[in-house]
Order: C-alpha cells, then sequence, then structure tokens
C-alpha cells in the first residue's frame, strides 16, 4: 500500500480518469444532501473529494463520520467537476475525486482554534503550536525562510565560503547581553556560556587560515524581551581574512540581492548608499534611519543662543542642543489633548524633561505652550528654517546631543506612524551606517563601553585619540545595514594585533589579569600570525520578518518563546529535581 500517487494542488482536468490515491487532513466536509464533499488538505494544497452513496454506498457511510482535521487516505478517480461548480480560486479547481475506498489513519478531537482565518490569541497559537503550524500563513513562512537559508548556503558556497559550526557550550563572549550560563557536572562549581554569537571563534578560524567562514548559527542572549527579539535566535554569521569593509559591504549586498531574488523574485539596486554614524543621528537621531520618509530633525541652537526663554538658554548654556522637526500638515492630525499626551509619553518612556511643540492652525494662528516666551525675530528665523508652514506641528528636543537624538528620534518615527506615511509602501529602502563610534561613556556603569564588541577596530586615522584616552573621538571601522529603519546585521574590520587589543580592553577598563583570565585564549592566539580579517552577522529571523511581511519575530520561527521567555508548548523552563541540582553542584536560593 502507498499512501499517496499525488499531493493535493497536483491534479488538473487532463488526470482526468486517473485512479489516485491522495492523503491527507480533513479541512473541511459538507453533506448536499447525502453526497458528502470533503476538501482534503495537505502542505501543496486541497482538492475536492466526492462520496456518492448511490455509486458507493458502503464509502459514504464511512464518510459520514468524518470530521475536521481526521487523517484520512482516499482513492479515486479524477473526474471533472459539473460545469458551473469549478473553483477557479483552487489550482485543482476542475476536478474532483469520486472517492472508491477511505481509509481513516487517525482521528481528531474538536480543535482549540480553527486552522482557517486568523486566531488573534498568541498564547493559544503558541501552546498548539503543531496546529497552528498547519495554518496556510505559517506553512508560506516556513517555506519563505527555507527558501531564504537555501539561497544564503548557495551564495556562499558560490563565494568560496566554508560552513563551520562552532561550539553551543562555549566560553562567555561579551556582545552586551546576559548570558545563559550551563553547569558543568564533570568540573563542579564552572559554567559554560551559551554563545551570544560565535564572535570569538568565528575570528580563531581566521587565525586558523580558514579564510572565508559563514555560519547559520544559533545565538542566546538573556535579554528582557521585545517584539522583534527572542532569547535564542539565528544569525547569518560571516568572517573572512584580508578583507576590507568596502569587501564585506558588497559581500553582503550580493548576498541579499541572491535572498530578496529567492525569496520574492525581486531585484533589489546595489551597492546600498552609506551615511555616516554621526549624520544619521543628526538628521534622523537614529543610527538606524528609515529613510522612506524625510521629516528631518533640524539645528536651532544659533537661533535660541541669545533667547529670554530660559529653559532653551539654560541648556545652551550647558553645552547642549536645540533642535526641532516639522510634522508637515500634521494639525489636522493631532489635537491639542494628543499633544499633551505625547509630552507625557516623552516623559515616562524617552526619559525627557520635555516635548515641546508649536501647532500651526490652518489659519496660521500658532498654538503652544511656549511660544509666548520666543522674540519676533526668533520666531521669524525658526519658521523660515523649517519650513514652517499653516497646517504644520512642529516638535521640539533641548537637551544634550544625544538625548535630543534619541527622542527627536523617536518623535520623528511616531509622526510617520501616526500619519500613515510608510502605509502600503513596498519599498526597500537600504542603508549602510559607517564610521560608528568606537567607545560610548555609560554613565550608569561610569565607564567607557564598546558601541559593537571589543574586537571592533579602531579607524587607522583615530589611534592617536585613543592613545590619548580621548576615548569619544575614535571612529571604528563597523557598518550596519538596515533596511527600513531596521538593522538587519551589523559587523566590523577586527582587531587582530596583540598589542591593540590589549590597549582596548584597557580602554573598556579590562585590568591585565582580567584579560588574560577571559581573553587569554584570544591575545596567544594574536601573538601566532593572526591575519587582518573582518565580517558581519546578520538576523536571520528579522530578515524573514520582513520578508515575509510580518511584525513579529514569532510568526517565521517554528517553536519560539513568547515574550516572557516561556516555550507554552513543553512548558519550559521547567523546575528540576533536587538531586539534580545536587548532581551539578547547584543549590537553588528561591524559596518554594
Ligand atoms: N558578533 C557580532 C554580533 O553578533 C557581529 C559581528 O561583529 O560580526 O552582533
Amino acid at each position: 500500500m502507498s499512501y499517496r500517487t499525488h499531493h493535493c494542488a497536483a491534479l488538473r482536468p487532463a488526470d482526468v480518469g486517473s485512479v489516485v490515491t491522495l492523503s491527507g487532513w480533513v479541512d473541511s466536509r459538507r453533506d448536499h444532501g447525502g453526497v458528502i464533499f470533503i476538501d482534503l488538505r495537505d502542505r501543496e494544497g486541497i482538492t475536492q473529494i466526492v462520496f456518492r452513496p448511490e455509486e458507493h454506498p458502503a464509502v459514504a457511510e464511512q464518510a459520514h463520520g468524518l470530521r475536521g482535521e481526521d487523517v484520512i487516505t482516499v482513492v479515486g478517480q479524477v473526474t471533472p467537476r459539473l460545469a458551473g461548480t469549478e473553483n477557479a480560486k483552487l489550482p485543482t479547481g476542475g476536478i474532483e475525486i469520486v472517492a472508491t475506498a477511505l481509509t481513516v489513519l487517525n482521528k481528531a478531537d474538536v480543535l482549540p482554534f480553527p486552522i482557517e482565518g486568523k486566531v488573534s490569541n498568541e498564547d493559544l497559537r503558541l501552546e498548539y503550536r503543531y496546529l497552528d503550524l498547519r495554518r496556510a500563513e505559517m506553512a508560506k513562512n516556513l517555506r519563505l525562510r527555507h527558501r531564504v537559508t537555501k539561497a544564503t548556503r548557495d551564495y556562499f558556497d558560490g563565494q568560496g565560503f566554508l560552513e563551520i559550526e562552532t561550539p553551543i557550550l562555549s566560553n562567555p563572549t561579551p556582545e552586551g547581553a546576559r548570558d545563559f550560563l550551563v553547569p558543568s557536572r564533570l568540573t563542579p562549581g564552572a559554567f559554560y556560556a551559551l554563545p551570544q554569537a560565535p564572535q570569538q571563534y568565528k575570528q580563531l578560524l581566521q587565525v586558523g587560515g580558514i579564510e572565508k567562514y559563514f555560519q547559520i548559527a544559533r545565538c542566546f542572549r538573556d535579554e528582557d524581551l521585545r517584539a522583534e527579539r527572542q532569547l535564542e535566535f539565528t544569525q547569518i554569521d560571516v568572517e573572512a581574512s584580508f578583507t576590507t569593509q568596502e569587501e564585506i559591504q558588497t559581500l553582503t549586498e550580493g548576498l541579499l540581492a541572491s535572498v530578496f531574488k529567492a525569496a520574492l523574485g525581486v531585484e533589489i539596486p546595489t551597492p546600498f548608499p552609506r551615511m555616516a554614524h554621526q549624520e544619521a543621528m543628526d538628521r534622523f537621531g537614529s543610527d538606524k534611519p528609515d529613510l522612506r520618509f524625510g521629516l528631518e530633525i533640524v539645528e536651532l541652537s544659533d537661533i535660541f543662543r541669545d533667547s529670554q526663554f530660559k529653559v532653551f538658554r539654560s541648556v545652551l548654556d550647558s553645552g547642549g542642543v536645540i533642535r526641532a522637526l516639522n510634522a508637515k500638515g500634521a494639525a489636522e492630525k493631532f489635537y491639542k489633548e494628543q499633544l499633551k499626551k505625547w509630552e507625557e509619553w516623552a516623559k515616562v518612556e524617552l526619559g525627557a524633561k520635555g516635548l515641546a511643540y508649536i501647532k500651526a492652525s490652518p489659519t496660521g494662528e500658532w498654538e503652544s505652550p511656549i511660544v509666548k516666551f520666543f522674540s519676533d525675530a526668533e520666531k521669524a528665523a525658526l519658521a523660515e528654517r523649517l519650513g514652517f508652514e499653516p497646517g504644520d506641528v512642529l516638535f521640539f528636543g533641548a537637551d544634550q546631543w544625544q538625548g535630543v537624538c534619541d527622542v527627536l528620534g523617536r518623535v520623528r518615527l511616531r509622526c510617520s506612524e501616526l500619519l500613515g506615511l510608510t502605509a502600503g509602501s513596498t519599498e526597500l529602502n537600504f542603508l549602510w551606517v559607517v564610521d560608528f563610534p568606537l567607545l560610548a561613556f555609560a554613565p550608569e556603569e561610569d565607564k567607557w563601553v564598546a558601541v559593537h564588541h571589543p574586537f571592533t577596530r579602531p579607524n587607522a586615522d583615530d589611534l592617536q585619540p585613543l592613545a590619548d584616552g580621548e576615548f569619544g573621538k575614535v571612529r571604528a571601522i563597523a557598518y550596519d545595514v538596515v533596511l527600513n529603519g531596521v538593522e538587519l546585521g551589523g559587523g566590523s574590520i577586527r582587531i587582530h594585533e596583540r598589542d591593540l587589543q590589549t590597549q582596548m580592553f584597557a580602554a573598556l577598563g579590562i585590568g591585565p589579569e582580567e584579560q588574560q583570565e577571559k581573553f587569554g585564549h584570544l591575545l596567544r592566539a594574536f601573538s601566532f600570525g593572526a591575519p587582518p580579517h573582518g565580517g558581519i552577522a546578520l538576523g536571520l529571523d528579522r530578515l524573514i520578518m520582513l520578508i515575509a511581511g510580518t511584525d513579529s519575530i514569532r510568526d517565521v520561527i517554528a517553536f519560539p518563546k513568547n515574550n516572557r521567555g516561556q516555550d507554552l508548548l513543553t512548558h519550559s523552563p521547567v523546575n528540576v529535581e533536587p538531586r539534580l541540582l545536587r548532581e551539578l553542584s547547584i543549590q537553588s536560593t528561591k524559596k518554594p
């Protein structure tokens, strides 16, 4: 016996007369006066099956007992559908199978949700993920994922890259998140860390002479979760020797071109434009600007240098900046009450001191809590610089530069969302952001931290400020690739010299002993002829999410965790027996 001669999207009018065997799930069942119609579904599609009591009474009788999602095998003859009953929406809509035999392979209970249509309760979908995966949308996403990983492997293979697996049980590597730790039974009291990224291993592969490495790599970061993050996620991880920033960028553009061609059949124009980090922050308040719309941030500090408005003056006197953006034509959409709420939002969510605005009514009056403090000259100058006209709304940022960038960057996105500036857009706006700073000062920790990671190479022109401790002035040879305001990936040219790496660790406040303890292996490797190298990693889940056009990363992962980090299907994480903890030399401090 064979379960199938064809899949459920295969048969056409040309097959009329053949006797076929199909297997799948009962998608729906209809009883038309004793004649039973079944839509039989498998991975590929749907075929209509008819059970005719007058021709095959026993089989028709059997079909009466079928319910949705029962798994069956049907043998029958391909028959043309009666004129007028064809279904143009189905590839198999011209035919039906007149069943001569039916085997029920497995019965299904009543489902917790229908396979068809939208299911809004995501927890329920995750709890019964195997049913959720039967839904056409999810099946489509997983296929797409396969297409993308296949295109990725083909592309890198064509470029001479080797796919090499790196350990999951490994040493901590700093990527800016918390590590997942795994206790070692064989070395009591010691722990492995799950890789936040294969960063050090891929660099060590370069020292090992591999020259061109890639991996579709699972990474683990113990972070607080947002919509587009998971505790475990997948990266397209790349590293090469004797390479430059431009070569890695060209390689990445080629990869994305192949992937978009394979997944969506579209040609994306390369090379992508490049923008310096400083410019991206100045103009768009973001290191991953969405350039599908304008709403640019404009500098106003010079206009208010001698202002009588105390708030602006004191910001400027303490080295801050005054900037604004003009939401063109937004006045009719942004009401006064709403604008007050914006202020609340800016304070609570963005930590801003406030969010001043001016709204110009269609007849040209300015409504604003602050404009009464402005001189006529200031008003005229700011209107001119921002092209401020009746019907527009201005938002101000007054703070230190970084704070203003953060707030106005978010205001810009919120304006675009509320004004629908990208609604229905199919544009794919790719961008490289380059010349990131190497280090940033973290006031909470009172120390300098790596903007990318500690292995990123400083720009050759900035080695002096690095040596002089002027860390804020040092640029990195680091690059991020952005699509429609989403960071797809980032990478850098690396440090490959022992001395420079030591210097970098020192800048990060990692003393000689800690360097040896945590990174001794890398420093040692760098002293045995490490080649110059660099690479990049792209977030695979996020990439597929954008290609699939969904807004949740969970929709493109077969078995994701929910946003509390739980797997609702298998109920992990779970408590374990004290005996198992004892074996691992571990004791829980959690009170029962
Ligand atoms: N390891 C980096 C990351 O995961 C990427 C890279 O520098 O290649 O973000």
